[in-house]
């Protein structure tokens, strides 16, 4: 088998597992609890949030867990402002837990601007400065997109917007960003960053929203008052301390240059291949994900016949591959024939080199077997 999706989610990874088991059946105490198991449950919660602070240049008490990023997304664009007055500016290359929230707040009568994409991906900074005003609450732009891998210049964004409004926030959607790309936060000058576990190899249903020091925003959950009162619930702990020994090893496998090596042979050996192109920014890219064109194939068809040769891609969000078309695509002018062959190869730091040739060679040969047959 080869897993070539690593950006819908990851392999856990064992040390993760290890962790996880451990206080599953030893130290399962409810972290509330007063005594010293719900006190040791506790230290777990703390341990990782100074970790992933450490990691994102942030201060600890700046860290919420949640159960996941489009939990963490929904709370910053339901409350990150306290009534319906003015305008949230958010760009068109989110994901769709960003974008739909931002619909459903349009529907309810908020003023949502949409910022356009360039050609290549990234959101055209300029466009998406003139939407902002003085009446501007705040401005989402992902980070690294989910689609193409490209990375949005956050600390240009962050400097320009609040130049032209200093009230304005900044958020980004940092699930295919965080342990991939530059994550200090000070550096990119954003006031709310969201992050989700299962794409680094921690479980599925942790995730976290950083929110700034000194920034108002009204809690999302109600209810026992864990997370400084912001997010109630009893806190995942397993999963939280699995976050954090998941960044730990995620930060030890990857390395920069092994994913470019294995980045450029990919698309290499993609841009041998006839009527296959590759679509966004090769240059300001993760290295993890690619997105290509394939002429004269339904994406679906492709995938599936990959799949039963043990190679997995992805083709789009794997969270809206259920909907025809690509909204993001089509955002970055992508005509609608070439969409309906997109698929996208996203690798992790543990993908072997080997593992890319033998699925690039898959991938042709499934290709030509399609076309001669002439399913797509
Ligand atoms: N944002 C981006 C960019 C993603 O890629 C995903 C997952 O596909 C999400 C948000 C949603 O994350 P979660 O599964 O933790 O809700």
């Amino acid at each position: 088998m080869i897993f070539l999706d690593n950006a819908s989610t990851t392999k856990v990874f064992d040390l993760a597992v290890e962790r996880m088991n451990k206080i599953y059946l030893t130290d399962y105490f409810n972290p509330s609890a007063t005594y010293k198991g719900g006190r040791d449950a506790y230290s777990y919660i703390n341990e990782s949030r100074e970790k992933i602070a450490g990691y994102l240049g942030a201060k600890k008490e700046e860290i919420y867990f949640t159960s996941c990023a489009t939990e963490s997304n929904n709370w910053v664009l339901n409350n990150a402002f306290k009534n319906k007055k003015g305008n949230i500016v958010v760009s068109e290359g989110e994901h769709a837990c960003v974008f739909e929230t931002a619909k459903n707040l349009a529907s309810k009568g908020l003023d949502v601007r949409f910022a356009p994409l360039g050609s290549d991906g990234r959101v055209n900074i300029e466009k998406l400065v003139d939407l902002v005003d003085d009446k501007t609450n705040f401005v989402s732009v992902i980070h690294v997109s989910n689609e193409t891998g490209v990375i949005n210049d956050l600390t240009s964004i962050s400097k320009k917007v609040k130049a032209k409004n200093s009230r304005t926030l900044i958020h980004s959607d940092g699930v295919q960003g965080f342990m991939k790309t530059n994550t200090n936060l000070q550096r990119l000058g954003v006031d709310f960053y969201s992050i989700s576990g299962h794409k680094i190899g921690a479980p599925k249903g942790v995730g976290v929203l950083y929110i700034k020091n000194g920034i108002h925003i009204a809690p999302y959950i109600y209810g026992g008052g864990q997370e400084k009162n912001m997010r109630s619930g009893t806190e995942n702990v397993a999963g939280i301390s699995a976050l954090s020994v998941a960044a730990d090893c995620y930060k030890n496998t990857y390395s920069d240059e092994y994913i470019k090596e294995n980045y450029n042979t990919a698309l290499a050996l993609l841009g041998r291949m006839e009527g296959v192109e590759i679509v966004g920014n090769t240059e300001k890219n993760s290295g993890l994900i690619i997105c290509a064109t394939v002429d004269g194939v339904r994406a679906e068809t492709l995938q599936s016949v990959m799949a039963d040769d043990g190679v997995y891609i992805g083709r789009g969000s794997a969270c809206s591959s259920a909907h025809s078309g690509n909204r993001v695509l089509s955002a970055m002018g992508v005509a609608d024939k070439k969409i309906e062959g997109a698929i996208r190869i996203s690798m992790s730091p543990l993908t072997k080199k080997e593992e890319i040739a033998d699925a690039m060679q898959l991938l042709e040969q499934n290709i030509n077997k399609i076309r001669g047959h002439k399913i797509g």
